[in-house]
């Protein structure tokens, strides 16, 4: 079963990939995880990923694309893989399309987990008020959430009449506890 989990920032798309891999074993594939793992390793990479990142703005398609493509070629993907993060624009769904093509690979279905912007603006703030310093990361702040939001409506929102067209979106509230959300999402699955 291979998975896209489409949604603003701050919906839950990690937290439910993690539901999904232990409820199915199949492997979340975070696309936000692989460039926070390349800023931590120092490099070129990971340079320009923390400056974007901070910024609130998105990675080039082409380096996203080939993170991606090289990723799903992996064995640990061959029982399935939900994505979680990718794709954020309509440049890289259009290159998924093809890459899974060319791998023989399917998608099952594309799930948007629906969270109002104020009501992200308002987990953030409970969010970052409870850390501790240390634990927070660089992008987690409500200027940088209402940045990110901006540019989920311009850029990321579009992918989802283009999943529509191929019937291929399930919506789930996402203003709800992560159980509810999973439950729901446990239902698209089970419908397949
Ligand atoms: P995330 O953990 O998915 O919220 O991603 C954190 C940040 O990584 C985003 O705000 C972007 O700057 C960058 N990023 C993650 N995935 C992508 C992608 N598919 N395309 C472009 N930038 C991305």
């Amino acid at each position: 079963m291979n998975i896209i989990l489409l949604g603003p920032p701050g919906a839950g798309k990690g937290t439910q990939a993690k539901v999904l891999e232990e409820t199915h074993g199949i492997v979340q594939l975070s696309t936000g995880d692989m460039l926070r793992a390349a800023v931590a390793a120092g490099g070129e990479l990971g340079q320009e990923a923390k400056a974007v990142m901070d910024a609130g703005r998105l990675m080039p398609d082409d380096i996203m694309i080939q993170i991606i493509s090289e990723r799903i070629g992996q064995p640990d993907c061959a029982k399935g893989f939900t994505l979680d993060g990718f794709p954020r624009t309509t440049t890289q769904a259009e290159a998924l399309e093809r890459m899974l093509v060319e791998k023989s690979l399917k998608l099952d279905f594309v799930v948007e987990i629906a969270v109002d912007d104020d009501i992200l603006v308002d987990r953030i703030d409970t969010r970052v008020a409870e850390m501790p310093e240390s634990e927070r990361r660089s992008d987690d702040n409500v200027e940088t959430l209402r940045k990110r939001l901006g540019v989920y409506h311009e850029q990321t929102a579009p992918i989802l009449p283009f999943y529509r067209d191929r019937d291929m979106l399930k919506q789930v509230d996402g203003m709800t506890s992560i159980e509810e959300v999973a439950r729901q999402i446990e239902q698209v699955v089970s419908a397949v």
